[in-house]
């Protein structure tokens, strides 16, 4: 993997600078109501601002399909964009956005407008690409989270103008690099969720990296039923039983060690702390209970198997975590990845929306090596697909 990264970038005076980041922030009542991915920008955005570049953000914000609208302007992230920066953000809308640009002082950071608002953005159309492109000389993409999609925005402008990574963009590279691309063996990979259908590319692309493939949640329902136990009510894909033998089989001739839990968690229902809640051998799940998390033998014997291994991937809560008591396997098993971390024995990279956040919940994101915001290209990473965003600046 190589690509070009700010260090490489040179002298920046009078240069403007076009960064594509990631600023689809969620928004409750006008109010960014979680900053993580402007948090994210400050690197990039300030080292470039530093060093006397003129600095164009640019991004997409929800989903306009090439029509205008207020409800989809950038205009309104100026201000939370300029709080997280600690410095000034002017907003340049798409009409007169040239002579916006000019007058910017070198150092000056300005959000443009919405790259949506053009309907050739995610088509990748040479005309947005060029129409983009005329703003600058030179650009950066921070935004990985974006990457998995070819969008001018995202692929298309590093054909035409020199293109590098971002600070952002260039810690989420290394760390999958690590994590997956050349890892220090054994590797483990947890996958957990809901279910098999959403993680099927996963599944087969880890038995054929990893040296250990722990599958929790309710896909390993779908494994167990696959191996003959009966789960009773449990969330299971019976169609698809097929496929999870096969994935066995995959692992089985690829030397990759699978683990399935062999105590779990049932209840007769879905609720908080429930009344008909026990621990049980997935040989005695009863017809009307459902598994819900891993139980804490299986949760012992798979924190052993990480205290043998040297890195870990980790996409998938395994249990119900966000009812009590079916966070525990998650949050156990969390700990002692961080644990392992802190002491310096494991490499830890966990991705995918709820994964973080169970991971916020077991109060150990923090001590995981790396944690990937990013949803949808996370996921294709860790299917082994090639990125365009990520192959256009390897070039
Ligand atoms: P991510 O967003 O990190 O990729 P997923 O969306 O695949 O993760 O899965 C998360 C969901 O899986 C959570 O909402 C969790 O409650 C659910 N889940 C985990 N284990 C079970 C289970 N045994 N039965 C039902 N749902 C489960
Ligand atoms: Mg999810």
């Amino acid at each position: 993997m190589s690509f070009k990264t700010l260090d490489d970038i040179g002298d920046l005076t009078g240069k403007t600078v076009l960064v594509r980041e990631d600023l689809n922030v969620p928004m409750q009542d006008g109010v960014v109501s979680d900053d993580t991915r402007l948090r994210a920008t400050v690197a990039t955005l300030n080292e470039l601002s530093d060093k006397g570049a003129k600095v164009l953000v640019l991004a997409h914000f929800g989903r306009p399909k090439g029509q205008p609208s207020e409800e989809f302007s950038l205009k309104k992230l100026a201000e939370p964009l300029s709080h997280v920066l600690g410095r000034p953000v002017s907003y340049i809308d798409w009409e007169g956005d040239k002579a916006a640009v000019a007058a910017l002082a070198p150092g000056a950071i300005a959000v443009l407008e919405n790259t949506r608002f053009f309907g050739g953005e995610e088509k990748n159309d040479p005309a947005v690409i060029e129409r983009f492109a005329s703003l600058g000389d030179i650009y950066v993409n921070d935004a990985f989270s974006a990457a998995h999609r070819a969008h001018a925005s995202t692929e298309g402008l590093a054909h035409v103008l020199p293109a590098y990574a971002g600070r952002a963009m260039e810690a989420e590279l290394k760390a999958l690099q690590k994590a997956l691309g050349e890892p220090e063996r054994p590797v483990a990979a947890v996958v957990g969720g809901a279910k098999v259908s959403t993680k099927l590319d996963v599944l087969k692309h880890l038995v054929t990296k990893v040296d250990h493939l722990i599958i929790g949640g309710g896909m390993a329902n779908t494994f167990l039923a696959a191996r003959g136990v009966n789960v009773g009510k449990s969330l299971c894909e019976h169609d698809l039983t097929n496929t999870a033998e096969q994935i066995l089989d995959n692992a089985d001739k690829a030397g990759c060690t699978v683990h399935l839990p062999y105590d779990v968690v049932v209840s007769k229902e879905f609720a908080a702390n429930p009344a008909s809640l026990r621990t049980c051998n997935v040989h005695e799940v009863a017809e009307d209970e459902m598994i819900l998390d891993v139980g804490p033998a299986a949760v012992e014997a798979l924190g052993d198997a990480l205290k043998t291994c040297r890195t870990l991937v980790w996409n998938g809560p395994m249990g119900a975590f966000e009812t009590e008591p079916f966070d525990a396997a998650t949050v156990a098993l969390a700990k002692t990845a961080a644990a392992l971390t802190k002491e310096g024995s494991l490499v830890s990279v966990a991705g995918g929306g709820d994964t973080v956040a169970a991971l916020n919940h077991a109060g150990v994101a923090a001590d995981f090596s790396y944690i990937s915001t990013a949803g949808g290209a996370f996921l294709e990473w860790m299917e082994g697909k090639e990125l365009p965003g990520v192959a256009a600046l390897e070039r």
